[in-house]
């Protein structure tokens, strides 16, 4: 394996996923459903695979999901040309590596909010670029962005941020301050921002999901993307998509042409479907993913975490000191095999896992069954 990918030989959702399954231990550690998506989209999936839809589709995405995706970014009041500007990918995370691939190469640093999804910093150095880090920071009761930090990281070398809100693994989601102020640094240091809104639907109490797209400057330089698998509970599926202008985008399609070429050809039909079809299921399973959220951060506390609010997304994460530890990543080795749950290490997604030992992330996208017995034995550390 080559040096710089060196790092990267497992990720922390494959192991912690493997112990679990190994001890049978109920999994809040990787972030994914326990029960299907909308029926509508399953029956589509159907149609479309006995239907024929078996082959290539077309490089760009079928045009159906692509004008599905310029639709639903137009909830936002972004328009784009599903011709030229929407491009499917396969998943979030293929767009992401082609972006960077694509924008940035050896010599440029590109700009990366901490704790970090972890695909990023594998996906920055496949790029042959450099990530540079700014913390989140705990503040009023949230990690909040360090904008002094974002200004200061910013060199002569600075291509690109990498923005993900609402934010893995910390549950947070940028005010609109917090993006003006990333939209500042963007506009005055000509940077290209990559945005990953994969749980733009998964935001609680009334909060609203901004895309860093709508504010001044920022449509000509960034590049926008999600996917249906947190909106849909199909996170197998890995149908994503790219919003950016016909450049940017066009660039993005060169290096992802090469990477997969096109993937999930009959999933793309469901998933314009859905994006049509099932918005409302989607708010049903936002106000059940927010019942959810409560449920397991007063089971967090009543089992003695301290635990910090979680404004959107799977997950919440919760301080392991007041139980009187002081690794979170050692005590997330041992949890799966002593009290049967498994969770992950906040540390892993940083460049400064000091500064993060004390923090472990629980996903909460579970039945609520599932929540209440990993609660029950959460109580057996007290
Ligand atoms: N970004 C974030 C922040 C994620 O949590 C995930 C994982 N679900 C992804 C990207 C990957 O998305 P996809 O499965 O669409 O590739
Ligand atoms: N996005 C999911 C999480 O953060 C896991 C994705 C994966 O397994 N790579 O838990």
């Amino acid at each position: 394996l080559v040096p710089r990918l060196r790092p990267f030989t497992s990720t922390i959702f494959a192991e912690m996923t493997a112990l679990a399954v190994r001890t049978d231990a109920i999994n809040l550690g990787q972030g994914f459903p326990d029960t299907d998506g909308p029926a509508g989209m399953l029956h589509a999936a159907r149609e479309a695979l006995f239907g024929g839809a078996n082959q290539y589709p077309p490089g760009p995405g079928r045009p159906e999901l692509r004008a599905a995706v310029a639709a639903h970014r137009a909830r936002y009041g972004t328009h784009y040309d599903p011709e030229s500007e929407v491009l499917v990918t396969a998943g979030a995370t293929e767009a992401i590596a082609a972006s960077l691939l694509a924008l940035t190469q050896p010599g440029d640093e590109v700009l990366v909010i901490e704790p970090y999804y972890d695909s990023y910093a594998a996906s920055v150095a496949m790029a042959g670029a450099e990530r540079r880090v700014v913390p989140l920071i705990s503040e009023g009761g949230r990690f909040a962005l360090d904008t002094e930090a974002l200004r200061a990281a910013v060199t002569a070398r600075t291509r690109a941020i990498l923005v993900n809100s609402p934010h893995n693994p910390t549950g947070t989601v940028f005010t609109r301050d917090e993006l003006a102020a990333i939209a500042r640094v963007c506009v005055d240091n000509d940077l290209i921002a990559i945005t990953d809104e994969v749980y733009e639907h998964l935001v609680f109490d009334g909060g609203e999901h901004i895309p860093l797209a709508t504010l001044p400057g920022m449509a000509s330089r960034t590049v926008s993307i999600s996917s249906a698998g947190k909106s849909f509970n199909c996170t197998g599926w890995k149908i994503g998509w790219v919003c950016a202008t016909p450049e940017l985008v066009a660039a993005v399609k060169a290096a992802k042409q090469f990477l997969t070429f096109v993937s999930g050809g009959p999933l793309q039909p469901a998933v314009a479907y859905a994006l049509e079809h099932e918005l409302d299921w989607v708010e049903r399973l936002r106000l059940s993913l927010q019942h959810k959220r409560d449920r397991l951060s007063e089971g967090l506390r009543a089992a003695g975490f301290e635990v910090w609010p979680s404004a959107g997304t799977y997950f919440v994460c919760a301080d392991v000191r007041p139980l009187g530890f002081s690794d979170a990543a050692e005590l997330a080795w041992r949890l799966p095999e002593t009290i049967g749950v498994a969770a992950v290490p906040v540390s892993v997604f940083t460049d400064n896992p000091d500064q993060w030992r004390h923090v472990l992330r629980f996903a909460f996208c579970k039945r609520d069954d599932v929540l209440d017995e990993a609660i029950n034995r959460l109580h057996k550390l007290i």
